[in-house]
This record gives structure tokens, C-alpha cells and sequence, in this order.
């Protein structure tokens, strides 16, 4: 757990959220300001930076992935946009790496 870290504290339980699904290696929870009427963000519960920084680890980028299924299954999701803010210049506001699940609204494409 990396210190005042807002997504550990979540994953660990410190600051209460709103669980939509986890497992082993994943915990995912309703973002808190929500772009979408589904938009649900999916952690590693070990600590990373950004997606750069998970890439190095192999079996926790796998598992990251293996969360995103467990989630779209669960939740019968078979249109949704992945996204992952790396770096504060597009927006990325919490360095602990996270994808945003965003579903049910029309989506265009290239996104703005
Ligand atoms: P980023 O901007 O880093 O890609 O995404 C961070 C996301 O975390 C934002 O969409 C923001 O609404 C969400 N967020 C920030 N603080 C909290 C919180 O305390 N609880 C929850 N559930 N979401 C949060
Ligand atoms: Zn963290």
C-alpha cells in the first residue's frame, strides 16, 4: 500500500466506496463523479502508477484485464469504453492506476 494513496485506501477499506465487483487481484467501484450512467472504475489492489508503470508486471496487467471481464460479465456489459488517463495533462488526477468503465450512453468516436 503506497502511502496517502486515495485507491489504496479504498481497496483497503479506509475510505468507503461503492463495490460493483472484485476479485483476487482486482476491485472495482462506482466512480464518485460519474461521465456515464454506468462508470465504474477497476484498481489492481497492489499499487501502480499509471498503466506505463503496470506494464513492467506482467501478471498484474493480466490481472487487471481479468478483472475488466469479470466486471462485463457480471454485469452483462457487451458495449463499453475502457479508458486510462496517464498523466496529469489528460486528466489523470489519481496516480493509482485505474480503468474508467464507462457504459450505457451513446458514445462517439474519436472521443473529445
Ligand atoms: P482520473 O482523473 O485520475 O482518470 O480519474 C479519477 C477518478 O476518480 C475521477 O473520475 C473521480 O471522479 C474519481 N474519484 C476521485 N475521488 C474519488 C473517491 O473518493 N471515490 C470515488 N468512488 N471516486 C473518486
Ligand atoms: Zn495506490
Amino acid at each position: 500500500m503506497a502511502e496517502d494513496c486515495l485507491f489504496c485506501k479504498i481497496v483497503a477499506g479506509e475510505i468507503p466506496s461503492t463495490k460493483v465487483y472484485e476479485d483476487e487481484n482486482t476491485y472495482a467501484f462506482r466512480d464518485l463523479n460519474p461521465q456515464a450512467p454506468f462508470h465504474v472504475l477497476v484498481v489492481p489492489r497492489q499499487h501502480f502508477v499509471d498503466i506505463v508503470d503496470l506494464g513492467q508486471d506482467a501478471a498484474a496487467s493480466a490481472g487487471l484485464i481479468a478483472g475488466l471481464r469479470g466486471l462485463a460479465e457480471q454485469e452483462s456489459l457487451d458495449n463499453f469504453r475502457t479508458v486510462f488517463n496517464t498523466g496529469a495533462g489528460v486528466g489523470q488526477s489519481v496516480f493509482h492506476v485505474h480503468a474508467h468503465v464507462l457504459a450505457n450512453r451513446p458514445m462517439t468516436w474519436p472521443p473529445g
